[in-house]
């Protein structure tokens, strides 16, 4: 990482604390910048909340849960932190009318799907590709998995999403996975503990609204009536902010406009996602579903389930993401609840009531109503990778953003591409004192 050279009269002011906001101050501050994070939740960790509810028997992830196969950042700060973490059990399987199976029904036109879409020329998005390709009744079955997968693992819009990017990543061997032990929180509370031994200020319930600029003087208007002055400014919000329209409660004025930098965030996808947390006086599905971490129910409404596997407990996890997300978005937790209880009574051909019953404990996740997120992640569109190269080049040297979605590898939309992002971008600052 270069070093400032006239750090002592530089500051930088962090619009976002979340895992790439605090990785840009935790990198920053290394160097004896004054850092400022302004955030408009009273916690850090954006979209990586773990709850510690004694009406669970755990601590439980409202967002961020699993790493995902290669996490070199994650995994470093983590063994910096002496935080453990335990590989996950994610053998899957399918249920339906009570009968749990491996197997796959259709891994010939898998197959067949990856080779065209490895040999595709000119990229298109999925629904385009699916069509052309694929578009024979004989492949009824597979068009409907393609875009439950694509929306559910991926939370991709599959109109926009991008055929070669989903290539990219179904193509990637995942490699074992890993929890967080105690909960994703610990490594927010370290890089929260760093930040503030650095001398980092961090402001809570303090959104930022206005941003006026010129070359290295930067003036934010915030929600916590202070006027925070820098010499730069990183802007660590979900893309989903910089995608808000001039007047929505979200929305951040620039002043000057700074209108590629802005189109260029709207060219990048940000799919929906709710999370339905529940626990279980008793266990009722491992007779059923033998070892499987992940249980699939394709026609359901929720239609996706992990447990906390190799850990015994009685949590079940469900994943409801885009098109099913966005179509319960506005209903209430009860209404929710109750549709994620009905797709386990499908599946498991057990009556609703007696799933009820034995409820223990649940929370409903609804990030698509989150403020100054409303969302789950961002997925690659067509115009992704020429999108993410004009966010990731600062204004005048000034204005820098950060985030998942900025980052340009695989897998994207998780925390390994938010702390690499950030780290990214305290670099590109350096490079600038
Ligand atoms: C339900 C769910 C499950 C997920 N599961 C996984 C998983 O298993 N593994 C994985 O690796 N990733 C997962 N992710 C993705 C991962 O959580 C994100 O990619 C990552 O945490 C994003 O970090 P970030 O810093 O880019 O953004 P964020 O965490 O969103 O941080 C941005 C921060 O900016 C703040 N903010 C917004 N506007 C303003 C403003 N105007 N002023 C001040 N502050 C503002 C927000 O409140 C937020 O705290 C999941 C996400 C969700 C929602």
């Amino acid at each position: 990482m270069p070093s400032a050279k006239n750090n002592h009269a530089q500051s930088v002011v962090i619009v976002g604390g979340g895992a790439a906001g605090l990785m840009t101050a935790f990198e920053l501050s290394k160097h004896k910048i004054a850092v400022t994070i302004l955030e408009s939740k009273q916690r850090l960790g954006g979209r990586i909340h773990t709850l510690y509810d004694d009406s669970f028997s755990q601590p439980v992830e409202t967002g961020a849960e699993f790493i995902h196969g290669h996490a070199p950042v994650t995994l470093s700060l983590l063994n910096e932190a002496g935080i453990s973490y335990h590989a996950i059990n994610d053998t899957m399987g399918r249920i339906e009318n009570g009968v749990f199976n491996y197997e796959n029904n259709f891994e010939g036109h898998w197959n067949l799907l990856m080779k065209e879409m490895v040999s595709l020329q000119q990229d298109m998005p999925l629904a385009v590709f699916i069509d052309t390709y694929f578009g024979e009744d004989k492949y009824a079955e597979l068009r409907s998995f393609v875009k439950n997968f694509a929306g559910g693992f991926d939370l991709a819009d599959i109109s926009t999403a991008s055929t070669k990017a989903l290539y990219r990543e179904w193509s990637e061997e995942m490699g074992t996975q890993y929890r967080v032990d105690g909960g994703y929180k610990r490594l927010i509370d370290f890089l929260e503990t760093k930040c503030r031994d650095n001398g980092c200020s961090i402001h809570f319930s303090c959104c930022a609204k206005k941003i006026s600029w010129h070359k290295n003087e930067v003036n934010v208007l915030s929600m916590c009536s202070h006027l925070f002055k820098a010499n730069k400014i990183v802007i660590a919000v979900p893309v989903s902010v910089l995608q808000a329209d001039a007047g929505s409660s979200d929305y951040i004025e620039f002043s000057p406009a700074i209108p590629q930098h802005i189109k260029a965030a709207k060219n990048i996808g940000f799919g929906a996602v709710i999370k339905v947390i529940l626990e279980f006086h008793e266990n009722f599905w491992k007779a059923n579903t033998k070892d499987a971490g992940m249980i699939f129910m394709q026609h359901e409404v929720v239609p996706t389930w992990w447990t906390q596997s190799p850990v015994e407990n009685n949590i079940l996890t469900g994943w409801i993401g885009n098109e099913h997300a966005k179509s319960l978005q506005g209903e209430t937790d009860e209404v929710i609840l109750y549709k994620a209880i009905q797709s386990l009574a499908n599946s498991f051909g057990i009556p609703t009531e007696k799933i009820h019953k034995n409820l223990k404990a649940y929370k409903i996740a609804n990030w698509c109503k989150e403020p100054d997120i409303y969302g789950g992640y961002s997925f690659s569109t067509v115009e992704s990778a020429t999108a993410k190269n004009v966010l990731r080049q600062p204004v005048n040297d000034t204005i820098f953003f950060s985030g998942e979605a900025l980052f340009e590898g695989s897998p994207g939309g998780t925390v390994e591409a938010a702390l690499s992002s950030g780290r990214k971008t305290a670099e590109a600052v350096l490079k600038t004192l």
